[in-house]
């Protein structure tokens, strides 16, 4: 019996468009699409170079974390310290200064202490968040450590006296 020729044919699957994710500059703000797959690109504006490693945090974490991908805190992370990062998915414990360029969620498990700045806030009931929060189109710089206060005086030759009026400005380091 002769061979048939196959009845169906397989075609290659159609090339999907590849997909994108908006994500934001935290140097000057700009908002662009990206590949969902890309994990460094430097700002099409300010040229800031800008990783975009999603992590997953479990357990204890103490220390800073900066990102501008998507963090996810499993319910059994314990979180501590400056977070910063593009998008925030947690179910356990959060405490410290965190800012979230894109969309933050609570879930139910969640509880939230410190400081939260975010683009968008989504809280599923149940989550307890007892944090100062501030939501904004524009999140502004990420957390910079606390600059020293008395650096201007420091700066004065000993023999001048400290300026008397006006209090010595704190200029952000971008
Ligand atoms: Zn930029």
């Amino acid at each position: 019996m002769p061979l048939r020729p196959p009845l169906v044919a397989f075609h290659p699957a159609a090339p999907r468009p590849p997909q994108r994710r908006r994500v934001y500059c935290p140097s000057c703000r700009h908002g662009f699409d990206i590949s969902r797959r890309a994990v460094t690109v430097r700002c099409p504006r300010c040229t800031h170079p800008l990783a975009f490693d999603d992590l997953r945090l479990d357990g204890q974490v103490q220390g800073d974390v900066t990102t501008m991908g998507h963090v996810e805190l499993g319910d059994t992370a314990s979180v501590r310290g400056r977070l910063t990062c593009g998008a925030l998915t947690t179910a356990g414990r959060l405490d410290g200064d965190t800012v979230v360029y894109g969309t933050l969620a609570l879930l139910d498990t969640a509880k939230t202490h410190g400081r939260l700045t975010a683009r968008a806030l989504d809280a599923q009931p149940g989550t307890q968040c007892e944090a100062y929060v501030r939501i904004t189109p524009d999140p502004g710089p990420p957390p910079t450590p606390r600059p020293p206060t008395r650096t201007l005086e420091k700066m004065q030759p000993a023999d001048k006296p400290p300026p008397r009026h006006g209090l010595p400005r704190v200029v952000p380091k971008v």
